[in-house]
Parts: C-alpha cells; sequence; structure tokens
C-alpha cells in the first residue's frame, strides 16, 4: 500500500498489535542506551527464541539459527535457507550507535567548586540541545586487570542524573547573538559531577570526593578513565507521545528503531527460502569506520564462516554469495515536520504514520556518496511489499541542496549486492528526544519479515 495513512479504516485487531509492539520497543529502547547494550539486550532476545553462538553450533543446516558478536559492539544473526547459501542471503542491516557525548580519556576535573568531566560529542549534534537537560552516564571502564566494569548512573529511580549547564537568560546578551553552532561549544559540553570537598583535603577537593564515590561503587582509580568508554546520554524512560499515544519519544531512535524492528523481524520467522541475517553495526554516525563498523571485514568474515562450517571454504563461493545478496540498509528517514515545511519537497517526503520508508538514494549535493538503487531491485521490493500488503512511502532526505546525510547501504554495495535504504521516519532526528509513529514501528516490522521471506 503505498503512501496511505495506516491510522485511517485501521482495524482493532491490527490498532493492538501495533500498540503492543509498541511497548515492547519502549521497554528495549530503554534499556538499549548504548551500542553495547543494545547488542547485550538483542542477544538476550536472540537466545530466548532458540539463536545459538555460531562456534557452538553443532552442525549447520537449513532452519539452523546462529549468531555472531564482534568485540560486543557488532551482532550478526542468521536463519540458514532451503536453497543454497551461495545463492544469497536476505539482509537486514541497521546500526545501533547513536549520537552522544563521549567523556575524554582524561575527563574529570575542578573548577570554581564544581567537579565536571569533559566529553567529546559523538556523532552530529546541535550541541545546544544537550544543556539542561537529564542525563544518564553509561558504558564501560576497562581495568589493566583484564576486568570490565559496567558503569550506570541516572537510569535507576534512586539514581542522581548529572547535566550541562546553560547561561541564565538573564545574562546571555552576548550569548544570544551568536550563531546556532556557536551557542554552546564542543569544549563546553562538560557535564556537572559534584560540589562536596573531601574533608581534610586541600587541593581539588570537589575532585577528590568524587573520586572516592567512584572509588567506592566501582573500585576504580583515576587513571582507569584511559581505558573507559563512557557515554552521556538522555536519562530516562522512552515514553509514550501525544494524547492519542500514537507515537513514542525516546533516545537513540536513529537507529535502534530498525536495529530491534529487523532483530523481530528475523527472531519470528522460520525455515526462510533464502538465508535470512540481520547486521546490527556500530560506528555509523561516525563514518561506519573501524572494526566495529559496516565497512569492517567482520561482515564478510561471519559468511565465510557459515561457508566454511557447510563444507564450502572456496573463495569464488564466498563473492558468489556477497553478490547474490539483497540487503536492506535500515536507517531512519527525516520525517516531514509541520513546523519546517520548508526543507522538504512535499511530493518527496516522508510522513510520519505512512509505513516504512524506501530511501532510492541519500547523499547531499548531487547524490553525492550515495548508494542510489536499481530500479530494478525497487520494482521488486515494491512487488514484496504489496504481495503481504504493508504500508510504505518513498522519500529523499530534504529538498535538493538543502542538506543531506548518509547512511551504511553503499559499503554493502560495494560488494556488488542490491541495497536500497528502508527505514523508520523520525521528527527531531539525533536530538535528545527523537519521536516515531508506532504505526511506522510495527509496519517497519512487517516489512523486514516480508523482505526476508520474499
Ligand atoms: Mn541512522
Ligand atoms: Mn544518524
Amino acid at each position: 500500500m503505498y503512501a496511505k495513512n495506516i491510522w485511517k479504516d485501521i482495524t482493532d485487531e491490527k490498532r493492538k498489535a501495533i500498540f503492543d509492539f509498541g511497548k515492547e520497543y519502549i521497554d528495549y529502547l530503554s534499556a538499549s542506551k548504548t551500542e553495547r547494550l543494545a547488542v547485550s539486550e538483542a542477544e538476550k532476545l536472540a537466545i530466548k527464541r532458540g539463536f545459538v553462538k555460531a562456534d557452538e553450533a553443532k552442525s549447520l543446516k537449513k532452519g539452523s539459527k546462529v549468531y555472531f558478536i564482534n568485540k560486543n559492539k557488532n551482532l550478526a544473526l542468521y536463519i540458514i535457507g532451503k536453497k543454497p547459501i551461495t545463492e544469497g542471503i536476505r539482509i537486514l542491516g541497521a546500526h545501533m550507535d547513536s549520537p552522544r557525548l563521549d567523556l575524554k580519556q582524561n575527563p574529570l576535573y575542578e573548577a570554581n567548586g564544581f567537579a565536571l568531566l569533559d566529553t567529546h560529542y559523538y556523532g552530529g549534534v546541535k550541541k545546544y540541545q544537550w544543556v539542561t537537560i537529564p542525563l544518564a552516564l553509561i558504558g564501560v571502564i576497562c581495568k589493566k586487570d583484564g576486568s570490565v566494569i559496567n558503569v550506570n548512573i541516572g537510569e535507576d529511580e534512586g539514581d542522581p542524573i548529572v547535566g550541562i549547564s546553560d547561561l541564565l537568560i538573564h545574562l546571555s546578551a552576548d550569548q544570544m547573538k551568536k550563531t546556532g553552532d556557536k551557542i554552546i561549544e564542543g569544549e563546553n559540553l562538560d557535564v556537572t559531577v559534584g560540589s562536596i570537598p573531601l574533608d581534610g583535603e586541600e587541593k581539588d577537593a570537589v575532585k577528590a570526593n568524587v573520586l572516592k564515590l567512584l572509588k567506592e561503587k566501582y573500585d576504580v582509580e583515576e587513571e582507569d578513565f584511559l581505558s573507559a568508554e563512557i557515554e552521556v546520554v538522555p536519562a530516562g524512560r522512552a515514553r509514550d507521545y501525544g494524547l492519542d499515544r500514537s507515537m513514542i519519544a525516546g533516545y537513540g531512535h536513529d537507529d535502534r528503531v530498525c536495529g530491534y524492528t529487523s532483530l523481530r523481524a528475523i527472531l519470528d520467522i522460520d525455515e526462510p527460502e533464502y538465508t535470512s541475517c540481520c547486521i546490527l553495526v556500530d560506528k555509523e554516525e561516525i563514518g561506519s569506520v573501524g572494526a566495529t563498523g559496516a565497512d569492517s571485514v567482520f561482515f564478510e568474515n561471519t559468511i565465510a564462516y557459515l561457508l566454511n562450517a557447510m563444507g564450502d571454504s572456496s573463495y569464488i563461493s564466498l563473492k558468489k554469495t556477497m553478490e547474490n545478496c539483497r540487503m536492506l540498509s535500515s536507517d531512519v528517514s527525516a520525517g516531514f515536520d509541520p513546523l519546517f515545511p520548508e526543507v522538504n519537497d512535499k511530493k518527496n517526503a516522508a510522513y510520519l504514520g505512512n509505513g516504512i520508508v524506501f530511501n532510492k538514494y541519500t547523499g547531499r549535493g548531487g547524490k553525492g556518496g550515495s548508494n542510489d538503487a536499481n530500479p530494478e531491485y525497487v520494482a521488486w521490493i515494491r512487488h514484496v511489499m504489496d504481495e503481504k500488503g504493508v504500508f510504505f512511502q518513498t522519500a529523499e532526505l530534504g529538498k535538493v541542496d538543502q542538506g543531506g546525510g548518509g547512511t551504511i547501504a553503499y559499503i554493502l554495495g560495494n560488494y556488488n549486492m542490491n541495497v536500497i535504504d528502508a527505514g523508520v521516519a523520525v521528527l527531531n532526528m539525533h536530538a535528545p528526544m527523537e519521536i516515531v509513529s508506532k504505526a511506522d514501528v510495527y509496519e517497519a516490522y512487517l516489512a523486514y519479515k516480508a523482505f526476508l521471506l520474499g
């Protein structure tokens, strides 16, 4: 169904399915504020559905459900299909990293009676959106003895929160004249964490007190920040949004909304014709680089492993398999915002409530850097969606020359497989509170299932 509002003429049964699915997604999103948590929460769900670690699987045959984890930040799940793997895999790929602030390696300092943590923002953020909101510190501290300490401050009901201050309006005459990117400077995104001096301490006594608290709670020293990965993220759970509860407000919809729906799609199918895959990657927001980004050979390695486990270790088989894959690069789209209509071409914009969004191309300035899917492939996608009665729409990211963005689509496209971007429309993308429609979340799940089975 093309470009129609899902809520119109909806059956009671479907409405219930949408709201039930939304509840489950809210639970997942609230528990998955970092890429590590997104992966470990996903792993728990996969194990419940009978997926086993690939190297623990006894043998691989059709219907086998296995997964690989890479450095605690990537998860690749597979269901072996009825057809040989070399005929291609149906791949759902999404990213689990989201824009946020990361603590620097030497973060802690004291100034004018406060202890603060210095950060470096990760991904594209409007810096002024991150001040004067409740924030949490979530991540890991890795110690020299090899132990890994999980840190989570600000999410439990009884926890304190932290935050970043902004100048009072009364004294902001100069600040208010600055452009948006300068109102809050990157180097000023420092998190306030304390104001009580430690008894008997002369110098930096407030900082010393914070270190004492960290020592008591986590048994860590200041130097352990050197090998820590602590993310400063919005505190609190995702919530229903709107008086009609039609939407979900939360941190990290980009791109955990596509990650979760892709994950659920592969968890909820059995015995597909083609081997099914869901791959959850990291580092998309900073260019898909490195060992855990989509650019990593991890993904290719998992397929080599599967082929080998099924008795085919030929290089050509691996290449053939990659080329025969079909993929949905599952990433969010910019939803049409009635307060900012001027940035969109209305007939090529994504609307909340109109179903999964297919972006034939993304990119900026003349489709630069975009995957630009083949029309033959788009036609096949339309066929698959219509066959299952899935609501879908197509869109570009804003007006031509308005701006743009990228996804992981082109990276997998480099293997010469067919790829198209497909995801959920989001309002306030990259803000601490992003908005999606529950109808679109559920429809994305249906679309991903239809794709795996198509
Ligand atoms: Mn994204
Ligand atoms: Mn993004």
